[in-house]
């Protein structure tokens, strides 16, 4: 293939437009045409990557194979393209100036004096290299935020030069705009996108194309003016309307010829995308009958976004069983011997997520307990596993102040502890903890065993503390079994409780690996035994 192509996409008027499903579902029309791509978003903010910030505040702090912390924005490429996103998929403005002023302290610059143009331009475009050394057909590029934000203007003059850079026929600009619905006039605004895209060309990029997201369809006319007014192509004007199933955006932009668009302005000779199996996939989601509810015990259950992934992953799982998964958000703080009969009342499982620090780890204990005496089905998660095994040796080996390091340092039961020295490299908090893709060695006799189906997996990390292996024996005395060990550091990486029908708690993040089409063995036998409880089984 000749050389790669570039297509940025931005959003005006308004953020939290969907531009991150914008850009997945078009790399997955591209995929589908037998295009190798690359996803690729640029976050305008200042923190070096979202590793440190509240997720209640940032949504999930998405984590890549290769162990980079990243938006969540991610987990909507590869959920939706399948395709693996790398460190080089995220950028903030904090590590373009890190890189820059390094280099400036090494006299990289050779005395010049050091600008946002070409210096921090220059960095932004490398990235754009390095993602087309992929060997990318077809590098997608998101720019987070909104057109006019001071932040991002150093993103959208590095995407113009892009043009000059790489040439016109191999960069594309897609713009994501907001087109209100005014209920009490009946009528559809146009002006908002105008306006934008105004703005857009003051920064000397012109759309190729505008994708109008929208909650009633956009007439004709409307899109004419849109086409007239911005200087684009007719058919180049599409909708986004909202979805009840958002996967289905893929197939809208297929009718409107989006892909099609693209790669005639790119000159590239493709079969049409294939979409037989995304369209199996989609059937099922459509013929869903009945629903499943699991309590979702976690820290930071104010914002959705928070554990958008486990959400997904809970859907997938559902699918898989054409069910709808009900989730019921509980914060754990919420959680006391009082309330938790009532709030877990009518629930079928219970899954605890992820988190950090001593907040709301009470009532998650409280959780553990109930879901292990009252046999409901339970998925722990990282923080979760380490709850479920704090709870199993308060109240069943006896240990009243086993803890976690992290809660308690003074401890003496520390039955979650600092990893070994080696796998943290520092207690600095940005990017220091075990990150990634790790082996996980599966017990052929464990129940995970028979959804995984294989006894070496690959799994996502993100975690300081881990299972102190001093106590391994007693646990799996009382019946607390370690099926699943990481062979090259004999940690801990999933727990199953012998007596229970699914009592199960992994250290690492298998949400970050279900697919709509291929939901994670874990969610799918977490998701199975809820179906079983709630059957009565
Ligand atoms: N706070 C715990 C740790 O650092 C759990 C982390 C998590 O749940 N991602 O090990």
């Amino acid at each position: 293939m000749a050389e790669t192509k570039f297509i940025f996409i931005t959003g005006g008027v308004v953020s939290s437009l969907g531009k991150g499903i914008t850009a997945s579902c078009i790399g997955r029309l591209l995929k589908n045409r037998g295009l190798k791509i690359f996803m690729q978003k640029f976050d305008p903010y200042l923190n070096y990557d979202p590793g440190t910030m509240s997720p209640c505040q940032h949504g999930e702090v998405f984590v890549t194979g290769d162990g980079a912390e990243t938006d969540l924005d991610l987990g909507h490429y590869e959920r939706f393209t399948d395709e693996p996103v790398s460190r080089h998929s995220n950028v903030t403005t904090g590590r373009i100036y890190s890189s820059v002023i390094e280099k400036e302290r090494k006299g990289h610059f050779n005395g010049g004096t050091v600008q946002v143009i070409p210096h921090i331009t220059n960095e932004i475009k490398n990235y754009l290299r390095k993602a087309a050394a992929s060997g990318a057909d077809v590098v997608l590029t998101e720019i987070g935020g909104t057109v006019g934000d001071i932040e991002g203007q150093p993103y959208l003059e590095a995407i113009r030069q892009a043009r000059r850079d790489f040439g016109y026929e191999n960069t594309f600009y897609i713009h994501v705009t907001l087109v209100p619905y005014l209920r009490s006039a009946d009528e559809i605004k146009t002006k908002p996108t105008q306006h934008s895209v105004r703005e857009l060309k003051s920064m000397g990029l012109q759309p190729d194309m505008i994708i109008l997201r929208t909650e009633v369809p956009v007439p004709v006319e409307q899109r004419e003016k849109i086409a007239s007014f911005c200087d684009v192509a007719d058919r180049a004007v599409i909708q986004a309307l909202d979805l009840d199933i958002v996967y289905e955006q893929v197939n809208k932009f297929k009718e409107q010829k989006v892909d099609e668009i693209i790669c005639q302005h790119f000159k590239l000779k493709t079969n049409s995308a294939n979409l037989s199996e995304w369209n199996t996939m989609l059937d099922k989601i459509k013929n869903i009958d009945g629903e499943v509810k699991i309590a979702l015990v976690g820290k930071y259950t104010s914002l959705k976004d928070a554990y958008i992934s486990v959400n997904e992953a809970l859907a997938h799982a559902g699918y898989q069983f054409r069910k709808n998964v009900k989730i019921k958000r509980i914060e754990s703080d919420d959680l006391t011997e009082e309330t938790i009969g009532t709030l877990l009342k009518g629930m079928s499982g219970i899954l605890m997520p992820g988190g950090f620090g001593v907040r709301g780890t009470k009532g998650a204990l409280l959780a553990c307990k109930y879901a292990r005496e009252n046999k409901i089905p339970f998925l722990g998660i990282c923080l979760g596993m380490q709850m479920a095994t704090i709870e199993f040796a308060r109240n069943v080996l006896d240990y009243k102040d086993a803890d976690s390091s992290e809660f308690n340092p003074l401890t003496k039961n520390k039955v979650i502890d600092f990893l070994p020295p080696g796998q943290y490299p520092s207690i600095d908090l940005g990017g220091t903890m075990r990150l990634g893709d790790y082996n996980c060695q599966l017990d052929k006799d464990s129940r995970v065993y028979k959804y995984y189906g294989e006894e070496m997996v690959a799994e996502r990390h993100r975690h300081r503390y881990g299972f102190n292996n001093d106590y391994r024996k007693e646990f799996q005395k009382k019946g607390l079994d370690f099926v699943g060990i990481n062979p090259e550091n004999n940690l801990v990486e999933i727990v199953e409780l012998k007596d229970h029908p699914w009592f199960v708690a992994c250290q690492f993040h298998p949400e970050f690996k279900s697919r709509p089409n291929k939901a994670h063995p874990l969610f799918i036998g977490f998701i199975e035994a809820a179906l079983n409880y709630q059957k009565g089984e």
